[in-house]
């Protein structure tokens, strides 16, 4: 009988047991990881057979990258005849890169000066004869830009929804949300991964072990925290040269097309260790459970849509009395201009930041009910109007920064006979760098690059920042 009991006892431990390691690896959140290649060097020929080589090897593993191309790129591999690379690479998902890359002037630097409409004008008038090649050759919109460099500038985005382009793939540190994929002017990004970022060394076999350790890590932190996306990148050129291709433009250069010289290549058997090394990480990420292989145009399918339908007004009103940024609500993550949309009464839809920093000039301490209704009509108007927030909203003849406006509405009872002006908080700002020369930082910018007002343009865009939330 004790003996019997004993047996029961030891099986009901381990049906718990199994009971328990069931529920865990449940509760584990998916690991995305998104591999992408900027596929960029239309000088050294090599690059070419590098780029069929990794997209062959890795669609034999079964898995999909994305191929980030430049515009010179797929036009070059036109004219060399490489037909077999080009269904190569269209056989997994076509990004766009650029249509020159680093042919001066790159996009921050010809955007630097410019505003918000006409900078997103000249981005889109330079690169869409780019997309254009990229659908002739590859017959695909391409799913997702990322920036030369740290060529960086908000415009661009206006500009690539115009496109049809819907992802910001790349990384660097102008704008970025808790280290995984965000909402931002209207595209979904992955940027500023932080920890989930990975780019490992590939000419150095002793370093293997400790890469895929750092892969692991950010597996399990992703899995703790209900799953996203690794960000892991590299260039095709990289396996079979040993500097960039494009130093030729290095410090602002500008060399004619007859003097470009051509990069160095590494020597057969370093390329052919870094291609082992490399397909070893793959195999490594792909043998561990939870792990899905995805491109750039999976990523929109993964994750819920900007768009919102919100009911709970109070709680919205709280949140933007205080500070304007973000809120994480049960219907889903709101941005700051979705809150602003919904204090006026309106359905929140997809709009643009500002053009321009605002003033207040009201200096009166209350404003009159019916003049605060009527503004209140205006700023919806406008909204409706133009598919974006006003830079400041008029109370007659004086007028209210954005951010001002925002913390008045959503403080107001809606029924007292003077509206308090309350002044304006706007913290998600702070998801943007303050360093306007480091972050800008690229061998190929001009020496002493810096470019504050791209950063501030960026600042103002931040009213539609909001972490991105998984299906
Ligand atoms: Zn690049």
């Amino acid at each position: 009988m004790l003996r019997r009991c004993g047996n029961l006892g030891r099986m009901l431990r381990l049906v718990l047991a199994i009971l328990v390691t069931a529920l865990a690896l449940a509760a584990k959140g998916p690991v995305y990881v998104l591999l992408w290649f900027d596929t960029e060097d239309y000088m050294e020929p090599a690059a070419d057979d590098a780029a069929l080589r990794i997209a062959t090897e890795l669609e034999k593993m079964g898995v999909r990258a994305t191929f980030k191309v430049v515009g010179e790129k797929a036009r070059v591999l036109e004219a060399r005849g490489r037909r077999d690379v080009i269904r190569a690479l269209a056989g997994h998902d076509i990004g766009y890169h650029s249509n020159y890359h680093s042919v001066q002037p790159t996009p921050a630097l010809y955007l630097r000066d410019m505003g918000w409409l006409d900078g997103a004008a000249d981005f889109e008038r330079r690169e869409r004869p780019g997309v254009a090649d990229l659908q002739r050759i590859f017959g695909v919109t391409p799913s997702c830009y990322g920036q030369p460099g740290s060529s960086w500038a908000p415009q661009a985005y206006r500009a690539l929804l115009r496109l049809g382009i819907p992802v910001y793939l790349d990384e660097s540190d102008h704008v970025g949300v808790e280290e995984q994929p965000f909402w931002f002017a209207g595209m979904l990004n992955v940027f500023h991964m932080g920890r989930y970022v990975m780019r490992f060394p590939l000419a150095d076999e002793s370093q293997a072990p400790q890469s895929m350790a750092k892969f692991d890590r950010a597996a399990d932190a992703l899995e703790a925290r209900g799953g996203g996306v690794i960000s892991w990148y590299y260039h095709p050129t990289e396996f079979v040269t040993s500097a960039f291709w494009d130093l030729n433009f290095a410090k602002g250069a500008n060399p004619e097309r007859s003097e470009w010289k051509n990069p160095p290549r590494r020597p057969v058997e370093e390329a052919e260790r870094c291609y082992r090394i490399f397909l070893r990480y793959v195999e490594h990420a792909k043998a561990r459970a939870g792990v899905r292989f995805i491109t750039a145009r999976d990523l929109p399918l993964l994750y819920e849509s900007a768009s919102v339908r919100v009911k709970d007004r109070a709680l919205i009103a709280r949140h933007m009395s205080e500070k304007q940024t973000f809120l994480a609500t049960d219907a889903g993550t709101l941005s700051a201009a979705d809150m602003l949309q919904v204090l006026l009464g309106m359905d929140p839809a997809a709009v643009e930041g500002p053009v321009a920093r605002g003033e207040t000039t009201d200096r009166e301490k209350e404003i009159p009910r019916a003049a605060f209704e009527r503004a209140k009509a205006d700023a919806a108007g406008i909204i409706r109007a133009n598919r974006r927030l006003p830079a400041e909203v008029w109370i007659g003849s004086k007028k209210l920064s954005l951010p001002d406006f925002a913390a008045t509405l959503a403080a107001d009872d809606g029924a007292s006979a003077g509206v308090a002006v309350r002044k304006g908080n706007p913290e998600m700002e702070k998801y943007i760098t303050t360093d306007p020369s480091g972050t800008f930082s690229w061998p190929i910018h001009p020496e002493g690059f810096s470019a504050p007002q791209l950063l501030e343009l960026a600042r103002l865009q931040a009213w539609t920042l909001k972490p991105a939330r998984l299906k």
